[in-house]
């Protein structure tokens, strides 16, 4: 395979065909740092809105670093990976105080920043300083793997690093960041997972894949195990008309968001029983006439989760936190208006659903 030829192939048909998108019409560092950080496990057409939504509320990286990190997730709420907005945050702070407000360019630097690993900082590097930094993602390494022919399994450590040094080589040359954008745009459109439509590839005939006829069964990859299930309870917890919530802290799962008090079940432990368990265990709070509303359904990359939602009565006793960061007793309406996880979103829907907001507790 020719390196030069398969540059310009590539880069041609990008300059041709890719598709038009907002941070493709800007050369703002942070601009492109916030959609590489937004792209990262989310699509191109769930993140343009929140984008967008962004950039409007925060544009630029004092702007974003002035921010209290409640606003900050409030922008995020339904994108998910919140780790992501509360890195974005503090990495805001460090370049509005330790450079000025102007994003480091090179790669070693941007690595530095919270968040900020080989992908983003090479992303950002290319794209916005013409740096010629490689980029490994998930896109990129199927193709990769189809193109070059590597038949290994892409998530063993030697393979990766193989596919790390076919980047750094293929990435030196003019344009390093349309190159990294042309492979993304590759992987995105033609190379995709099912049916790569290798009739319009405009690398075919560099393809080891296509020559051999085995692309759809490339990347190898080692079977993952199925989301394991999990169950918990939340509960809707009122007092004189004012319902709980309570925000998780700032590290862990869904971290510095607001939620309804809750907990994860033990094994074999009946949901009412587990509800009593963790305010008390968690809020030093004793219930009333816990009631079963229903369940709603998330699936987490790795976990399945059942959490069933209760309205219970907490007529007296101070909340005491044991495990969340914060509490507010607030109108049952407005426990929406505060950044949540989608999961919380289904929690609030089905207790609006069953009617089970204020009145009865008021
Ligand atoms: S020829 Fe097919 S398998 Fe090969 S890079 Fe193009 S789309 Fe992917």
């Amino acid at each position: 395979m020719s390196r030069t030829a398969l540059r310009r192939a590539l880069l041609a048909w990008y300059r041709r065909q890719r598709r038009d998108l907002p941070w493709r019409r800007t050369r703002d560092p942070y601009a492109i740092w916030l959609s590489e950080t937004m792209l990262q496990q989310t699509r191109v057409e769930t993140v343009i809105p929140y984008y967008e939504r962004f950039l409007e509320r925060f544009p630029d990286v004092d702007a974003l670093a002035d921010a209290d990190l409640d606003d900050v997730l409030g922008e995020w709420a339904g994108l998910g990976y919140y780790s992501r907005a509360r890195n974005l945050h503090r990495a805001a702070r460090v370049v509005s105080d330790e450079h000025g407000g102007a994003l480091p360019q090179t790669c070693d630097a941007l690595r530095e920043l919270p968040g900020v690993g080989r992908y983003t900082a090479g992303a950002v590097a290319s794209i916005a300083f013409d740096r010629p930094a490689p980029v490994v993602d998930g896109n990129v390494a199927r193709v990769f793997a189809r193109l070059l022919g590597i038949r290994e399994d892409v998530r063993r450590s030697a393979v990766a690093r193989r596919l790390w040094e076919e980047a750094e080589a293929l990435v030196q040359g003019a344009s390093p960041g349309d190159w990294n954008q042309a492979l993304m745009e590759l992987g995105a459109t033609l190379c995709t997972p099912r049916a790569p439509r290798c009739g319009d590839c405009p690398v075919a005939r560099h393809c080891d894949a296509h020559a051999r006829g085995d692309a759809e069964a490339l990347p190898v990859k080692s079977r993952t195990a199925d989301p394991r299930p999990m169950q918990a309870v939340a509960a809707l917890v009122m007092r004189r008309g004012r319902a709980l919530a309570v925000r998780r802290p700032a590290e862990g799962l869904l971290g510095g968001l607001w939620d309804l008090p809750g907990a994860e079940l033990a094994r074999d432990e009946r949901p009412a029983a587990g509800l009593r368990r963790a305010l008390e265990e968690r809020l030093g709070l004793a219930v009333d006439r816990p009631r079963r509303l229903g369940a709603v359904e998330h699936v987490f990359s790795h976990r399945r989760l059942e959490l069933h939602v209760f309205r219970a009565e907490a007529p007296a006793g101070r909340v005491r936190r044991r495990v969340f960061d914060a509490h507010r007793w607030l109108a049952p309406d407005a426990l929406r208006e505060l950044p949540q996880s989608a999961v919380t979103r289904k929690a609030l829907s089905l207790i609006a659903d069953r009617g089970a907001g204020a009145a009865e507790g008021a």
